[in-house]
């Protein structure tokens, strides 16, 4: 039995290295290059496989040789790609210029991860069968809205990252089991940017909120009990990204394996503090053994 299907997006990361990012009509030149496989849903099911989880990609990659990188990065890692679509074009692309200062400037191309306006034959099964599903918001919003809705027929348990941060269709919020939004989108989604009051917020649409807030751990909420601060590890961090998304693919195997909540979000912490000590998306992600020693 498959334990975590990710509906979510894939996309290459075109990586440039540069002073400073160029402005309109100019040319800069950069120091270095790389492809780096990523989208939120690879992220998410690469880093719950490693954590251990039997894991599954819906969505799409192109018929490009992108699309045969992005398939290749995910069963490398242990992630079953049988409902991973292949559509005619190129994969979604995200051109991103990183400047001296660490400081991204992003172009995302959805490509192929477009075509991923509803669920398959097949998709359906996969998830009604599933322990949990996990959500983001890079793929159109009626995929997003039907898995959701499938997930509920289903009991299955729904865990959404709000990202990017955009206005949700109604309905989404009402089908979330867990929202794991980072500070940013928290505030954005509550109106507020403090913390506990957006968590206290959001609680009035979700029944569990983290709220993650990268080197100063996360906070968790639950109607009707206190919330509950949960410290990070201080680390040297050399690279954040996908932080959330190794943190979000690790709490979904800990919750998966009846781990009770305090438990599971101290161990999906430790996870995220082992990205973010290692350079790269998907290369820096944790291997289970790695997790368990570090937590
Ligand atoms: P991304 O968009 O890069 O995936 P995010 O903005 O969604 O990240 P963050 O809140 O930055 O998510 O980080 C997620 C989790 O990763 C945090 O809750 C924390 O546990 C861990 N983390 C992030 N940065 C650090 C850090 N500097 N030191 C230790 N842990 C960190």
């Amino acid at each position: 039995m498959t334990g975590i299907v990710v509906l979510g997006s894939a996309h290459m990361g075109l990586v440039a290295h540069a002073p400073r990012a160029p402005g309109r009509g100019e040319t800069v030149t950069g120091r270095e290059f790389r492809t780096v496989p990523g989208g939120r849903g690879v992220n998410q099911a690469v880093a719950a496989a490693r954590a251990g989880g039997e894991t599954a990609l819906i969505g799409a990659v192109g018929s490009d040789d992108f699309g045969t990188l992005l398939r290749r990065t995910l069963t490398a890692s242990g992630v079953d790609t049988d409902l991973l679509r292949t559509a005619e074009g190129p994969s979604g692309t995200a051109h991103t210029v990183v400047d001296d200062d660490g400081e991204s400037a992003i172009v995302v191309v959805p490509g192929a991860n477009a075509a991923v306006t509803s669920l398959a034959p097949g998709d359906e099964t996969l998830i009604a069968a599933a322990d949990t599903l996990l959500l983001q918001l890079e793929l159109p919003l009626s995929a997003v809205l039907d898995g959701a809705g499938a997930a509920r027929r289903h009991g299955v348990r729904t865990v959404l990252t709000p990202a990017p941060a955009q206005p949700l269709p109604p309905g989404l919020l009402a089908a979330t089991d867990l929202l794991v939004p980072n500070a940013r989108e928290a505030a954005a989604l509550a109106g507020v940017a403090d913390p506990r009051t957006a968590a206290e917020t959001l609680l009035c649409q979700v029944p569990e909120v983290v709220i993650t807030l990268g080197s100063a751990g996360s906070l968790y909420a639950a109607r009707g009990r206190p919330p509950l601060p949960v410290p990070a590890p201080r680390v040297t961090a050399v690279d954040t990204t996908a932080a959330g998304d190794v943190f979000t693919g690790a709490l979904a195997v800990a919750l998966g394996e009846g781990q009770p909540m305090e438990r599971a979000l101290h161990w999906a912490t430790a996870a995220a503090a082992l990205c973010v000590q290692r350079p790269g998306s998907s290369p820096s992600m944790p291997y289970r053994p790695e997790i368990d020693s570090a937590s």
